[in-house]
């Protein structure tokens, strides 16, 4: 049950694979869309002892020749020290136009090796081979790479779109349940953002998602689409590909304040807190019925992801504290600043005009 997503852009397009045994079929798929035969392989200290021989293996079967380099796993990763390894063993390989560079990894991984192929020669041919669930569903998919730096998350990096996806849905069986519940709330959120009968399937059917087959095959190919649709209509972000960060503006302030220690808090986790408070945050602005929140509030709990502030271990600063990672994260603008507001489930919408000082008071009631 393999399902194709075409990512279709202005000046070329791409094809997302997903769907049991692509790392097997990887050689094959590579082979037959590349010209060269050379690539480098980057992927981290987890992955590797479980794929990475397999899928060195299934390129050897069609005459590429790859090199590897395995990184540290983590958000530390996405660090210029690692960049700097990324770009040299794609140089010393010497990997050239018609070659490619590969991230087979979480989100860490091809955010960094993305970036690496975006600059190494100028833009180096870049394959995915998301390993996590939200890799499959969000960070493989619309070019969006880069690295972390002390004044913030993802501040550095350049668009780089890949040349092809592969999400080999057998792999997230071998993820932590937590970090699979994680990569579920970026799936939760494009039903979230405009596809209220896809959020309403995900309550019916989130167990067979879970599970694996073809439930969780179609969630993926249904967020990948979505993910697909948004990015072709606006690659660089200079409107609604905004949509995507729902939940996001609370989720990245609370990482922060966190100091994105993934023992008390991963992205995906600071997403589904983040979604209950902007559904909240839009009830208090008369948009959204209280009802609304609720529900989105019951089903992350179901699936067991945190769903308030009050869950994240150790403690937060204060609102105004919290408004400052906002205000890092966001452009103010005289008080006013650009939020992913909602009328309701799937019914969200990217507003320009929200006062700081409502944030503020509305972080004051929930801390
Ligand atoms: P991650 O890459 O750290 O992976 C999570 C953990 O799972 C890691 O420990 C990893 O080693 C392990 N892992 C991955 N696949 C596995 C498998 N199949 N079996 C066992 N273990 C496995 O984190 P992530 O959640 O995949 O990605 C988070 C990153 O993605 C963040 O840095 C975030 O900023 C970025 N992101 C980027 C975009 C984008 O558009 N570029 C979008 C969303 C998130
Ligand atoms: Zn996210």
């Amino acid at each position: 049950a393999r399902r194709t997503v075409r990512v279709e852009l202005a000046d070329r397009s791409y094809d997302i694979l997903i769907g049991p045994g692509l790392i097997a079929a990887a050689g094959r798929e590579i082979a037959s869309r590349l010209k060269g035969r050379k690539i480098a392989v980057i992927t981290d200290e987890n992955v590797a002892p479980i794929y990475l021989d397999n899928f060195l293996a299934a390129l050897k079967v069609e005459g590429i020749d790859a090199v590897s380099l395995v990184l540290p796993a983590g958000e530390k990763t996405k660090s210029f020290e690692h960049l700097i390894s990324v770009c040299d063993s794609v140089l010393a390989a010497r990997i050239e136009r018609n070659d490619a560079v590969v991230a087979l990894g979480g989100g860490v991984i091809g955010d960094l090796t993305g970036f690496a192929a975006g600059i190494a020669r100028r833009g180096s041919r870049f394959i995915q081979v998301p390993t996590s669930l939200l890799a499959q569903v969000d960070s493989s998919v619309g070019g969006k790479t880069g690295i972390n730096s002390p004044h913030g998350k993802n501040l550095i990096g350049v668009f780089h779109q890949p040349d092809l996806v592969l999400a080999d849905t057998d792999v997230l069986d071998t993820l932590s349940p937590r970090e699979f519940r994680a990569g579920y709330a970026e799936v939760a959120k494009y039903g979230l953002i405009d596809k209220p009968d896809f959020f309403a399937w995900l309550e019916q059917n989130w167990q067979a998602v879970f599970a694996g087959g073809d439930a969780r095959i179609e969630a993926i190919a249904t967020s990948c689409q979505a993910k697909a649709d948004v990015v072709a209509a606006d690659e660089r972000e200079n409107g609604q590909r905004a949509l995507l960060n729902l939940g996001h503006t609370f989720g990245h302030a609370l990482e922060a304040a966190t100091q994105y220690d993934s023992a008390r808090l991963v992205h995906g986790e600071g997403v589904s807190i983040g979604m209950v408070l902007a559904h909240q945050f839009s009830t208090r602005m008369n948009l959204c019925s209280p009802d609304d929140g609720k529900r989105v509030e019951k089903h992350l709990r179901e699936v067991g992801l945190p769903t308030s502030m009050d869950e994240i271990p150790g403690g937060l600063p204060p609102a105004e504290v919290l408004m400052d990672a906002i205000a890092q994260d966001k452009k103010v603008k005289g008080g006013k600043l650009t939020f992913i507001l909602t009328r309701g489930v799937g019914q969200s919408f990217v507003a320009d005009d929200v006062p700081q000082s409502e944030v503020v008071a509305f972080l004051k009631e929930k801390l």
